[in-house]
């Protein structure tokens, strides 16, 4: 079985724990570390219990609690070789393990494979976690499904996937044309329809569990995220439990099994 537990996720701040067979590992640390510990300690868990820190990228709403969170306790970082270079700085005393896109790499009970997203950041990574057979996607912050995601992600049981933006409140959000471009283009993040399209293409009755994340507050809720997965979900006839992660508050434990 995998559990995992979204600690916080929108545009603003990002930090999911996950656990398997007794390993625990956190992924981004986008929120203050504060905030971390403070949801870690509602999990049962601490800084210390955490056999590593895995990273997608470098933008603040996915790193910007590790300097604190590096002060009290020597972190294990997973990432990218040029996104060490960056997290050097903030984490001095941290142990770093590189990582390459397509090898995997096994933390105590839990096996983890990075692949390549497409966004404008060095090196992005999304992730699989598998423990026991049960496999956990983790897909955020990427313009768009590139060729790989399908084959990485075929089988999963437990999928974290990024819905940012509702297309019509983008184009009238007010904001400049550039950013429009950049949030919807190929090295930005991902609509509810891409979210939907994507699950059409890796749709499977074993998938237990779609947890919808990093969901604008100016240019989507989650109520709209929700509704187009809800509809997406029913069409293809899938059991799937769909959730929508919040910045303010945890999403409970969600356990995923081999069942
Ligand atoms: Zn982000
Ligand atoms: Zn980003």
């Amino acid at each position: 079985m995998i559990r995992f537990s979204v600690l916080a996720s929108s545009s603003r701040g990002n930090a999911t724990v996950i656990s398997g067979g007794g390993t625990h590992v956190l992924v981004d640390t986008g929120i203050s570390a504060q905030r971390i510990r403070k949801g870690l300690a509602e999990c049962d868990l601490s800084v210390a219990s955490l056999s590593g820190i895995f990273f997608t990228h470098e933008h603040q709403d996915h790193i910007c609690g590790l300097g604190v969170l590096s002060k009290k306790d020597t972190l294990k970082l997973y990432c990218s070789r040029y996104l060490s270079q960056d997290l050097k700085g903030m984490a001095p005393s941290a142990v770093f393990t590189y990582l390459e896109p397509g090898q995997e790499v096994q933390v105590g009970e839990l096996k983890v494979t990075p692949f390549c997203v497409s966004h404008d950041a060095l090196d992005p990574l999304g992730y699989v976690f598998e423990c026991d057979g049960v496999r956990l996607g983790y897909v955020t912050d990427t313009g768009i499904i590139q060729k790989n995601m399908p084959d990485m992600l075929a089988g999963v049981q437990g999928l974290y996937l990024e819905s940012n933006y509702d297309p019509d409140m983008l184009q009238n959000s007010g904001r400049p044309y550039e950013l429009i471009n950049r949030i919807s283009g190929r090295w930005g993040h991902l609509s509810n329809q891409q979210a939907c399209d994507f699950i059409r293409q890796i749709a499977h009755p074993g998938l237990q569990h779609l947890v919808l994340a990093h969901i604008s507050p100016e240019c989507n809720t989650p109520a709209k995220a929700a509704a187009a997965m809800r509809s997406t979900l029913d069409e293809l006839q899938l059991p799937t439990q769909l959730h929508c992660a919040a910045m303010a508050n945890r999403l409970p434990w969600i356990e995923v099994s081999g069942t």
